[in-house]
């Protein structure tokens, strides 16, 4: 006798967007939720009257998420209020340089050709190419069932503009855009994105650097936080009679032979149901979850044979005025090599961040609702290893947070930044591996090189464990908001035809 038709691991943004659909399908749905709030990465939690987000900090590629509202029957303007982003970033060079690229692709051609003639019809042809890669390609995939060679075979007879990004298939997101553009600026300042999944410009894989493209569709903020996204889908989810058990870590999933058959939380609580649905790091659910005694050889070996993704340490603060900043997100500058080595250098050997590349942003430049009056919020984002060489993040909170913030005054112009600090927190990978149970800290569940990629990585349906799918940022598509928006769509599709 099963409690559910369908209980889910985890409220993160791809276990309620499978959640969301399946209870408007009429599916019975739990979601157990390990903290006591939704939308994990993509969150938002309140300390002395500022609202700081927890990880992602903004939207693109948003008409995922309007196919979501479309397949629960809603519309996303009566759930979220979208407020529009531009520039997309604000560069800080060490040189005392500043630059924007706004979102209108005709006004960044004219910083482009600013930096290099020949780059203006190199960013025509890198704009018609992203175009169709968005639009015929990525807009698609990411809500598909990509599980198999042949899944990609039949997108491929659907979306002819695949074929075209096969060649970058091949390549790494570094010779992609030297392919494209001559100006050295111009490769780096749009290499940066390449650690939006996680990887240097030298490992990412090539498709993934028309992302650099893909923004000049349009970046958003929603207003209040971005745990109005997460917060919008529960909300529908609830509507439809979805349930959310907060609080309910979930120790083990039951089985019955090669079957998932529900869960046990912590507390012992055993919730039977006709499938589960992970949302969780695809590692810790095979490996910890479910336990190699229920998985064939193979599939124990090819779990176990994914790297986490690297973490993303984070300092949030506090300021009682306005930062001199140009835009809601801005990239501290630096070159493609330097971009590599803080991966084959400093990730490698365990490292301290200390070359001054961070992603530093600036969500009250969009919502000034998110601070008290007159103050603002900085969010800065570096890429580190989760085991450091020498010491521990636990004892080197402090020494990191100076370290960044001399970056930031010294070296990239923000020079009273200090002075108007009124509260600082360093959310480091350790603390990030408590808060959500992400393996290693990891930012994005698995890498996302190329063997990680598409039908390589774990698949939305098991295929190892029946009655069990994933969602989330360790299946197909990958880290990010609308990747893992999609994989719960795409998760939905699968159980809708399995279980119809
Ligand atoms: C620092 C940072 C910055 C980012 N910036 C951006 C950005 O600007 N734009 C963008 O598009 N993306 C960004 N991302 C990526 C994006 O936020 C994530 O890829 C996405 O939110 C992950 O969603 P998910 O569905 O994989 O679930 P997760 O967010 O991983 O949530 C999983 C949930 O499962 C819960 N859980 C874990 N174990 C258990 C258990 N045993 N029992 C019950 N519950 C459990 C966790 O508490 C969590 O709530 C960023 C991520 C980070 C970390």
């Amino acid at each position: 006798m099963q409690d559910y038709d369908a209980v889910v691991i985890g409220a993160g943004l791809g276990g309620l967007s499978a959640a969301s659909i399946l209870a408007r399908n009429g599916f019975k749905t739990l979601v157990c939720e390990n903290t006591t709030h939704i939308g994990g990465c993509c969150s938002t939690y309140e300390d002395n009257g500022y609202n700081f987000d927890i990880g992602a900090s903004i939207v693109e590629l948003w008409w995922i998420i309007d196919e979501l509202f479309e397949a629960l029957g809603k519309k996303v303007s009566d759930y979220i209020d979208w407020i529009p982003v531009d520039p997309i970033y604000g560069f800080l060079t060490a040189d005392g340089q500043r630059f924007t690229y706004p979102v209108d692709p005709d006004e960044t051609r004219k910083v482009i050709t600013g930096f290099c003639k020949a780059d203006g019809p190199n960013w025509d042809a890198f704009q018609k190419l992203g175009s169709e890669a968005i639009h015929k390609a990525f807009g698609q995939i990411m809500t598909t069932p990509f599980m198999t060679f042949g899944d990609a075979m039949k997108v491929m007879t659907k979306a002819p503009g695949m074929v075209k990004l096969l060649k970058y298939m091949g390549l790494n997101f570094e010779t992609t855009l030297c392919k494209f553009f001559e100006s050295e600026k111009v490769r780096a300042s749009m290499s940066l994105q390449s650690y939006f999944v996680g990887l240097p410009p030298a490992l990412c894989p090539g498709y993934i650097a028309f992302l650099a493209y893909s923004e000049h569709e349009g970046i958003f903020y929603p207003r209040g936080g971005m745990v109005q996204i997460p917060a919008a889908i529960a909300r529908v989810f609830e509507e439809y009679g979805g349930e959310i058990k907060f609080d309910a870590r979930v120790k083990r999933v039951l089985m019955d032979g090669n079957k998932a058959v529900g869960v046990e939380l912590m507390d012992g609580t055993q919730i039977r149901s006709k499938m589960v649905i992970s949302n969780i790091n695809a590692k810790t659910l095979y490996l910890e979850h479910i336990g190699r005694e229920h998985l064939p050889g193979w599939a124990a070996k090819a779990i176990s044979s994914y790297e986490v993704s690297i973490p993303a340490p984070m300092i949030m603060l506090g300021l009682d005025a306005a930062p001199d900043l140009d835009a809601h997100h801005t990239f501290c500058y630096t070159t493609l090599d330097e971009m590599n080595a803080i991966w084959f250098e400093d990730y490698y050997s365990h490292k301290l961040p200390d070359r001054g590349f961070m992603l530093v942003s600036w969500p009250t430049h969009a919502d000034p609702s998110l601070a008290p009056e007159g103050h603002h919020i900085l969010n800065m984002v570096t890429f580190a290893p989760y085991e450091l060489a020498e010491g521990d993040w636990d004892d080197l909170k402090e020494k990191y947070l100076e370290t960044q913030l001399d970056f930031l005054e010294q070296r990239f112009g923000l020079r009273d930044i200090r002075d108007h600090i009124t509260m600082a927190r360093v959310t480091t990978p350790k603390d990030f591996a408590k808060m959500l149970l992400h393996p290693g800290g990891a930012v994005y569940a698995l890498q996302n090189d190329i063997m990680a990629s598409a039908f390589f990585r774990p698949r939305l349906r098991s295929k190892a464990v029946k009655n069990l799918y994933l969602t989330g940022a360790s299946t197909h598509f990958g880290g990010g908001v609308p990747p893992t928006i999609g994989s719960g769509i795409a998760a939905s599709k699968l159980i809708t035809k399995d279980f119809g």
